[in-house]
């Protein structure tokens, strides 16, 4: 256990969500996401009052519509903060729907040597029940903590649990305990402001880096992600195809196949899927089915998305791609 003694400065960076959300009619499935400043979300947290924060409006959206230019002002503002030596941390409050994906561009394409925490709410900021004000101070704990012990990298927090920036997914549409590791372990609880990590829990380290030429990047390569089921077949993956030509700047380079169970696909969406390899599409192979991924087996001729959700394997790949693009 360790107490949250405040150290350097935490910058609590907006980007919109539920957590900043309100409803007109008082209830609470009938609300807008994104409508309070995080200036304000900060200042309705009691627990964080007289403490060194600075807040950042970064964006103000529904996750549900985020993208490449949200994400890239994201990096751009994370990236000069954290260079700040007065900075211990960053903070984003972000919506729950894409949370997963923003947790991978970030572990993807920053070095961090300061953690960066995610947070979102499952209740709007107007409800009688919000839990945003105390995923936002947890989040804020939880930042102190891991900085106070040199932890860096990219975590989640929410409902009293800190899931590694890599394992963490939306796994319940509308309970408030709406995430989970995906079989992985969260790296710490927090109760009362206090965090307890878990032992042996493993703090992916930082991987990326922000290139300058990745922000002059207008868009990310096009991955597409389609679900294997029962009737499918290749018509969609034809039409996308068929949709871009080779010289479209946007055209296909990625899919991202949900597949049934431990990366299983119809057999007959297969004979388009070899199309679109033949075309220079890369196909990955993820997996609908929430907990286990797909995993790598040595005769495997299509490569597989491991414990990556499709949507974090589509973000993955088309990062993957977008560096490869820039040599
Ligand atoms: N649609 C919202 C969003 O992701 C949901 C949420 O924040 O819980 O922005």
């Amino acid at each position: 256990m360790h107490d949250m003694a405040a150290s350097g400065v935490v910058v609590v960076m907006g980007t919109g969500g539920t957590i900043a959300g309100l409803s007109s009619t008082g209830l609470d499935q009938d609300y807008k996401a994104a409508q309070l400043g995080v200036a304000e979300l900060v200042t309705a947290v009691p627990a964080l009052a007289g403490q060194p924060i600075e807040a950042q409006q970064v964006a103000q959206l529904d996750s549900k519509d985020m993208g490449w230019a949200v994400w890239r002002a994201l990096m751009q503002a994370v990236s000069d903060t954290l260079a700040r030596p007065e900075v211990d941390a960053v903070v984003i409050t972000h919506g729950s729907d894409t949370l997963e994906e923003t947790a991978w561009l970030l572990h993807l394409l920053l070095s961090p040597t300061k953690p960066v925490v995610l947070t979102a709410a499952m209740r709007p900021a107007s409800s009688a029940e919000a839990d945003g004000p105390r995923n936002l101070a947890d989040a804020v704990s939880v930042a102190r903590w891991a900085a106070a012990q040199v932890l860096a990298g990219v975590v989640a927090v929410l409902h009293g649990q800190v899931w590694s920036g890599t394992d963490v997914r939306k796994v319940h549409s509308w309970h408030i305990d709406a995430f989970d590791g995906g079989g992985a372990l969260p790296l710490a609880q927090v109760a009362d402001g206090q965090v307890v990590a878990t032992p042996d829990a493993l703090w992916v380290p930082p991987r990326g880096q922000w290139l300058p030429a990745m922000g002059a990047l207008d868009q990310l390569p096009r991955v597409e992600i389609i679900t294997s089921h029962a009737d499918a077949d290749g018509a969609l993956v034809d039409a996308m195809l068929a949709a871009w030509t080779a010289s479209d700047a946007r055209r296909l380079r990625g899919l991202v196949v949900a597949c049934t169970g431990h990366g299983t696909w119809h057999r007959d969406l297969e004979p388009a899927l070899l199309r679109a390899r033949r075309a220079g599409v890369v196909v990955w192979r993820g997996s609908r089915v929430a907990r286990g991924g797909v995993e790598s087996r040595p005769d495997d001729t299509w490569p597989v998305a491991g414990r990556l959700t499709p949507a974090q394997a589509r973000v993955v790949l088309a990062i993957t791609l977008a560096l490869r693009d820039l040599g």
